[in-house]
């Protein structure tokens, strides 16, 4: 093969797993070039965790207002302005924005703000026309949502749109049952929002461990959210002041201010000239790659939520990272899948590493299983009687801590640091010989029965 390609490494997407890849590549001296159609930073930055986040914080503040009086504090009228807080938090991602372009030319990588196909094994044709050859070529394109058919579902939104609402939706339906529709309804429904979440089975977060996740519809009932299980929008009609008219398949209409469908995200592959190069995708559009990110054409690799293995993007980063190392770095490696923290921002919040207790059963036979059911010190100053609840599952024979899972206040901040404790294949009983930092929460994770 010729080495006299344009660039040693062309990446389409300027996403978490992209930028990571490339930004190394450069760093191992690669020329590398990366092309993005819309803002840099994908998903996760610009219309993700990052923006999420800062909305549950802001909820999670909403929320402890309410417990004030307790603390002895008397706040007086309180109002919220859904602008003020949608400006800031977008100004903020513009600033992260502005520093994953400023990461890209550090690394001496060239940012191209257009639209790549594939156009051979190691050609790319941008929008402008312009045809460019690379040694290699990665994608890393992401997902997007999707939104089922049903009438009237273009009155609906997704969760690209919902940062940028002219107007805060006093009254919100949310479809899906997923990470997602669960994390927004409860940002909505602490700043102030009448939330009703439909879901089409009578179980939310179907692959969490159900015994942590049967505790949080009950509080999002407490809470005031209306939950509309084993239930699918029919159809949608616009009202004449703009507001919606929401029909369920059980029968229940409701007046909404918005729809936000949350049922899921398809890998952005559609248009990318795969085809081209002879790359089949998979089922669900994704594409197939082994566990060195390769696809089935040698010179092309993709990492991501574009593979659809694992829709996280830590993962997507370390995918991008060893891909980089391995082709550029004289580093061959690949990423390890398994035992992957992920936490869910509800409101309490969700987390969880490993398996589930039905995982571990089918992997190991004999399981045991330690719980600790609480109410947390800071939830007394709330009216609300909400528990945390921790589950450790070990593997009988030898104790070796298999799954964790927890509901309860800060669960995402507690668990990575049990996380390293897992992945490194520890016991129950180092975790008991380890003193309980007292009082906190966390200190549950010593203190199993
Ligand atoms: P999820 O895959 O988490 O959940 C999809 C939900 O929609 C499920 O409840 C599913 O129901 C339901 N659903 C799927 N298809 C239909 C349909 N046709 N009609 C009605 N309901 C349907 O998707 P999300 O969109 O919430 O999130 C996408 C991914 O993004 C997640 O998998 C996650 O990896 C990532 N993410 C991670 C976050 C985090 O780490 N905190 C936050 C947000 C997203 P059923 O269970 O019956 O299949």
């Amino acid at each position: 093969m010729p080495d006299n390609f344009d660039y040693d490494l062309f990446t389409i997407g300027a996403g978490s797993g992209g930028v990571r890849a490339s930004r190394i590549a450069g760093g191992h001296g690669a020329k590398v070039a990366v092309a993005e159609e819309h803002r840099y930073g994908g998903t996760c930055v610009i219309r993700g965790c990052v923006p999420k986040k800062m909305l549950v914080y802001a909820s999670e503040f909403a929320e402890a207002l309410h417990h004030a009086q307790n603390k002895g504090l008397t706040i007086g009228d309180v109002s919220f302005d859904w602008a003020t807080l949608r400006d800031f938090v977008n100004a903020d991602v513009d600033r992260l924005e502005g520093l994953y372009g400023q990461t890209l030319g550090g690394a001496g990588v060239e940012a191209i703000s257009e639209r790549a196909t594939i156009t051979g094994p190691n050609s790319v044709k941008l929008a402008s026309g312009k045809e460019i050859t690379a040694k290699y070529i990665l994608v890393a394109t992401g997902g997007t949502p999707v939104i089922p058919p049903f009438e009237g579902s273009e009155h609906a939104i997704s969760s690209n749109e919902i940062f940028y609402l002219d107007e805060f939706p006093k009254r919100l339906m949310v479809m899906g049952g997923g990470y997602i529709a669960v994390e927004f309804a409860g940002v909505f429904n602490a700043l102030g929002g009448e939330v009703t979440l439909v879901n089409r089975s009578d179980t939310i977060l179907r692959t969490y461990e159900q015994d942590i996740v049967k505790r949080l519809p009950p509080i999002m009932e407490a809470r005031g959210m209306d939950l509309q299980m084993g239930a699918q929008i029919e159809s949608i009609a616009k009202n004449a002041d703009g507001s919606l008219k929401v029909t369920l398949s059980n029968g229940v209409v409701k007046e909404v201010d918005q729809v936000l469908v949350a049922t899921g995200r398809k890998p952005n592959t559609e248009g990318l000239g795969l085809e081209t190069v002879g790359i089949t995708l998979g089922k669900g559009g994704e594409i197939p790659v082994d566990e060195a990110s390769k696809t089935s054409c040698d010179s092309i690799y993709a990492v991501g939520d574009v593979t659809d293995r694992v829709q996280l993007t830590p993962v997507a980063i370390r995918e991008g990272h060893a891909f980089a190392d391995s082709i550029f770095g004289g580093n061959p490696r690949v990423v390890d899948h398994s035992v992957i923290p992920t936490a869910v921002f509800s409101q309490p919040s969700i987390a969880s590493v490993g398996m589930t207790e039905e995982e571990a059963r089918v992997a190991v036979g004999e399981v045991d299983i330690y719980t600790s059911d609480f109410r947390p010190m800071k939830n007394i100053f709330s009216p609300r009687m909400e528990r945390g609840f921790y589950k450790m599952i070990t593997a009988k024979e030898t104790g070796q801590v298999l799954g964790l899972h927890m509901i309860g206040p800060e669960s995402g901040e507690i668990i990575q640091g049990a996380a390293v404790a897992i992945k490194a294949g520890l016991t129950k009983a180092d975790f008991d010989a380890t003193t309980a930092l007292h009082p906190t929460m966390a200190e549950e994770l010593v203190l199993l029965k």
